[in-house]
């Protein structure tokens, strides 16, 4: 087979050309897809999906999402103001994480975010003393531990009880009891995330079922519940994994909560939305062999990408054009000086040359977002395609920027 590869309308190879590499693109009418998908399992009613920031905060990508009407999720004030930036009205924002600052609270309080998802007690009385300075009520949610295992990598699952995120049962209830005491806290319901990258439907499934246990005792504490949060973590297929079916998740979660009818129900999703959207544009910059591998030096490395090297994560790679002719097992490696830096390994990849580009295919979500200027290397730059239009969205780094925040 031989062809060039294309980014909806556009060559990657003239994107390449174009906006250098590497080079993020991100495709429109995937994000779109992505969205579109997810909401058509998700048919009870008031659902409201909320991007999570953190897998690609880009604001064009956010901008495509808020204009389909999703909402956000955030985890710092950072992110709150990158959602703002974006144009998601803070009516559809809610705000996520352990250790929120008494500033970032103060932001969320004065633009009227949709929840503080709150995970210990210190945190709750934090936000009742910034939310009692500023005069103004918080909206919360309590974010449930369901000691629910996810098997996924060890470093993306939350909802353990040996893990740092969210509060048990019992002292949800303690701290829903304790908000009603004060003017300033407005209690609205339960938050649950337990972890990322997850294939299977059952430990959602659990997480409702405990989420549902604890709505039950609330209630009948006489707390009223009118939002119920379930948080992200949906898996999506890197390596021809089999992803959760969006129809079966949303049935489970709508019977589920079917006792809670005006409740309004909350997904996070992040990387379902974000990672099919996103290619890694790189040039092959040399090539060498050793007595035991075949390596492709390119230009992209692990401060672009950590997937790989962070997680072991496998990507989908291939050239953006192709040549036919043999495979040939690959170690497709970057410039930094470590042997974790690779992009993948014994990759069956046809015959490359000097300049030839190549695709990293599903980066979009946790690519540039966890990208540093480790070794000093400036960041990519991003793209947006829609059809055959193609728009620089965060210009690369310059070697300027490498320096400029740095005083004599
Ligand atoms: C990270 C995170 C998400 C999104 O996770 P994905 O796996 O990208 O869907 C959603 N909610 C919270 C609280 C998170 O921390």
């Amino acid at each position: 087979m031989t062809g060039a590869l294309r980014i909806e309308g556009v060559a990657a190879e003239a994107l390449a050309r174009r906006f250098g590499t590497p080079l993020f693109v991100y495709s429109q009418a995937a994000i779109l897809a992505r969205l579109r998908r997810l909401r058509g399992g998700f048919s009870r009613p008031g659902t409201m999906v909320c991007y999570a920031l953190k897998a690609n905060p880009n604001r064009a990508v956010c901008g495509v999402l808020r204009q389909a009407g999703a909402g956000a999720e955030v985890v710092s004030g950072g992110e709150l103001a990158r959602a703002l930036a974006a144009g998601f009205a803070p009516g559809k924002v809610v705000f996520t994480g352990v250790g929120k600052t008494g500033e970032e609270m103060a932001l969320g309080l004065r633009q009227g975010i949709l929840s503080f998802n709150v995970e210990s007690g210190e945190e709750l009385e934090a936000l009742e003393r910034t939310a009692r300075r500023l005069r103004r009520r918080a909206r919360i949610c309590l974010r449930l531990n369901p000691d629910v295992r996810a098997r996924t990598h060890p470093h993306v699952t939350t909802g353990r009880a040996e893990n740092k995120f969210g509060v048990e049962e019992s002292e949800a209830l303690a701290l829903a009891k304790k908000s009603r005491r004060s003017r300033w806290l407005d209690f609205q319901g339960l938050h649950c995330h337990i972890g990322s990258q997850i294939y299977e439907l059952a430990p959602f499934q659990r997480a409702a079922a405990a989420v549902a246990r604890a709505l039950r005792k609330l209630e009948a504490a006489g707390l009223r519940i009118s939002l119920i949060d379930m948080g992200g973590g949906i898996g999506v297929s890197y390596a021809g994994e089999k992803e959760i079916d969006p129809d079966e998740l949303g049935k489970t979660m709508s019977r589920t909560f079917s006792p809670w009818p005006a409740a309004r129900l909350l997904v996070e999703p992040g990387r379902y939305l974000s990672a099919d959207c996103g290619t890694l544009l790189t040039a092959v910059l040399y090539r060498k062999r050793t007595s035991k591998r075949r390596f492709v030096i390119v230009d992209a490395a692990m401060n672009d990408f950590a997937r790989p090297a962070l997680y072991g994560a496998f990507h989908p790679i291939l050239p953006a054009r192709f040549r036919g002719g043999p495979c040939r097992r690959t170690d497709v490696v970057g410039p930094i000086c470590e042997s974790g830096d690779f992009l993948a390994r014994q990759r069956p990849l046809q015959r490359l040359e000097q300049g030839d580009i190549l695709a990293l295919r599903m980066a979009g979500a946790y690519g540039f977002a966890m990208s540093s200027q480790y070794n000093s290397r400036p960041r990519a730059a991003e793209v947006l395609v829609e059809g055959r239009k193609a728009r620089l969205v965060r210009r690369r780094e310059t070697l300027s920027d490498i320096v400029r925040l740095e005083m004599p």
